[in-house]
């Protein structure tokens, strides 16, 4: 049995081990646990410093995940557009691939909670399920292999789902979503590497969420997967007590550059049942973006994203750089919050065709609504001149 095996299986993963380490009563324990999976592995219990800490959060059963807050088991639609049990084909050209419902940590915030943890819902029985779907539909061109963690998966196991993509000609990238950078590195091993540099191109994601998560280990384990050929990425998800503070995002990220990983995303928190004590106000992320750009390279600074209910795919949002744009200039403001125009190139309007948002813009409903709105005040010139003079929020 490999190191990693072994240290799985001295992870806290009943209610009675919640009762004896932590002290829970025994039915809020047992309930927790029944509502999600309790898996806490020794490598990332001991990164917790103390309880109630960005590390404790994330993987502590929380008595308000039994408080009912309304929101959806699956708000992102996934089973919608699910037409194996394995896939999720929702993009024109890419998949999600579910191979394990077995992760090191069970993330409390997991978006996937409804089917991660439960093999009856994820399996390795509908692997090859997954496979003939893509390889009957030759618009696919890039696989997610996700679940569930797909490096739970034996190298044999895992060789098996690479090997049969790899079979598939029309299927360009693999990426592979995991977590075990950052919760149990000790997975990364040599042996690992070498098996998936035959499949490239392979494109690690990864989820480290704060900065003492960047551990040497963990950093070592990031290293192997970049040595191995696997340019890697990290989405972060935006959690109330863990990551809403810009400073923290900010040496997140910086560790993250040193580690050779890339941040790619930082997720507003999915509105998923029982994790609404992790959600924080869109402005939070705003601000934080907003203390990113220009204050640090701007390979540290990652897409804001909304995973839009319902299964609208990835938004991004900014904050407010472009203070007015007509036909003769764009009015701009910088990091600093200073205030510049960019001259508009002059075109011939009847050589212009309409671009996808000024036809969405003139069709859509909701703004046809809001300009019907604001139509007894209508924008001058100068009330337009006035909005330019951005004050700079004041520093916390
Ligand atoms: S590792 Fe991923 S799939 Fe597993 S519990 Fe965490 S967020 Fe969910």
């Amino acid at each position: 049995m490999e190191l990693w095996q072994q240290m799985l299986r001295q992870s806290i993963d009943s209610a009675d081990d919640l009762v004896k380490r932590f002290n829970f009563d025994k039915e809020t324990a047992e309930r927790l646990n029944s509502l999600f999976h309790i898996r806490i592995n020794p490598y990332y219990l001991n990164l917790i410093r103390y309880p109630g800490d960005p590390i404790w959060l994330q993987s502590i059963p929380d008595a308000r995940e039994l408080e009912e807050d309304g929101l959806p088991e699956d708000p992102l639609n996934e089973d919608g557009d699910s037409p194996v049990p394995s896939i999720t084909h929702r993009y024109p050209d890419r998949v999600l691939f579910l191979v394990t419902s077995q992760c090191s940590m069970y993330c409390r915030f997991c978006t996937r909670k409804r089917k991660v943890s439960d093999s009856s819902k994820i399996s390795m029985r509908y692997i090859q399920d997954g496979l003939d779907y893509i390889k009957a539909h030759p618009e696919v061109r890039d696989v997610i292999v996700s679940g569930g963690d797909p490096l739970m998966l034996t190298d044999f196991m895992l060789e098996k789902v690479l090997k049969g993509l790899r079979e598939i000609p029309h299927v360009e990238i693999i990426r592979v979503h995991t977590k075990m950078p950052v919760v149990l590195p000790q997975r990364i091993t040599p042996e690992l590497c070498e098996m998936i540099k035959k499949y490239h191109p392979v494109y690690i994601s990864t989820h480290f969420n704060h900065p003492w998560e960047a551990t040497p280990e963990a950093k070592k384990a990031c290293e192997m997967l970049a040595d191995a050929g696997c340019p890697v990425g990290n989405q972060m998800v935006l959690m109330k007590g863990v990551n809403d503070d810009a400073e923290v995002v900010k040496e997140l990220n910086r560790k993250l550059l040193m580690m050779r990983v890339k941040p790619y995303y930082i997720y507003q928190a999915d509105m998923v049942k029982s994790t609404n004590h992790f959600r924080t106000p869109i402005r939070v992320g705003l601000e934080i973006m907003d203390k990113l750009r220009g204050h640090t390279s701007g390979l540290a600074v990652p897409y804001f994203v909304i995973d839009a209910p319902g299964g609208g795919g990835k938004i991004p949002i900014l904050p407010q750089y472009v203070l007015y744009h007509d036909d003769e200039k764009i009015v701009l403001r910088n990091y600093k919050y200073e205030v510049f125009e960019y001259e508009e190139v002059k075109e011939d309007p009847k050589s212009v065709p309409l671009d996808a948002d000024s036809k969405f813009l003139r069709k859509s409903p909701v703004v046809i609504r809001e300009r019907k709105r604001r139509i007894s005040k209508p924008k001058t010139r100068n009330n337009i001149r006035a909005k330019v003079k951005v004050e700079k929020p004041a520093e916390e």
